[in-house]
């Protein structure tokens, strides 16, 4: 008998622009390393990783890294599919990655489903002495796009689980709890 492994399974996406670190932060989390020289590879689409909650489910993340697409703003409604999910990478040390949120929050909200969960990600905190935009600035933005906000370091590690976790735990309660 095979039984299921998983008590959910959540589809979630990594959105940004080109650079920010969406690919990094992805094997950061899906497989606990970081390479300077890591290149996305068009193709290579999503990883899968499973997370146990506090209370003891088990959630298989199927997570979609936009394979470099987005430098040709070729991403179509297909990558939004079923999406539970969207994170939003920004790099904080670059400015324009920044203004650009509000970009992807429209396509998002042109495509993906209209109760899919949001969360805000500030990457590359490690480079504290290019910083251009404040945390203040990220949770202000944040607030009015009424989505939680999480500074990450792929390089480093730093809160980039808490990142992943906080996303599916908010999808579980969003989807009331039942098994998908
Ligand atoms: P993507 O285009 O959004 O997928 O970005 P990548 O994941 O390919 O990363 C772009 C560049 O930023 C690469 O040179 C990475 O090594 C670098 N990078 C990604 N995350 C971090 C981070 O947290 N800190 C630092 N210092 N560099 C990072």
């Amino acid at each position: 008998m095979s039984a299921q492994d998983f008590d959910y399974l959540f589809k979630l996406l990594l959105i940004g622009d080109s650079g920010v670190g969406k690919s990094c932060l992805l094997l950061r989390f899906a497989e606990g390393s970081f390479s300077s020289s890591y290149m996305s590879t068009i193709g290579v689409d999503f990883k899968i990783k499973s997370i146990q909650l506090d209370d003891g489910k088990v959630v298989k993340l199927q997570i979609w890294d936009t394979a470099g697409q987005e430098r040709f703003r070729t991403i179509t409604s297909s990558y939004y599919r079923g999406a539970h999910g969207i994170i939003i990478v920004f790099d904080v040390t670059d400015a324009e990655s920044f203004q650009n949120v509000s970009t992807w929050v429209s396509e998002i909200e042109h495509y993906a489903s209209e109760s899919v969960c949001k969360l805000l990600v500030g990457n590359k905190t490690d480079l504290d002495e290019q910083r251009v935009v404040t945390r203040e600035q990220a949770e202000e933005l944040a607030h009015k796009l009424n989505v939680k906000y999480i500074e990450t370091s792929a390089k480093t590690a730093d809160h980039v689980e808490e990142a992943f976790v906080t996303m599916t735990k908010e999808i579980k309660s969003k989807t009331g709890n039942l098994p998908l």
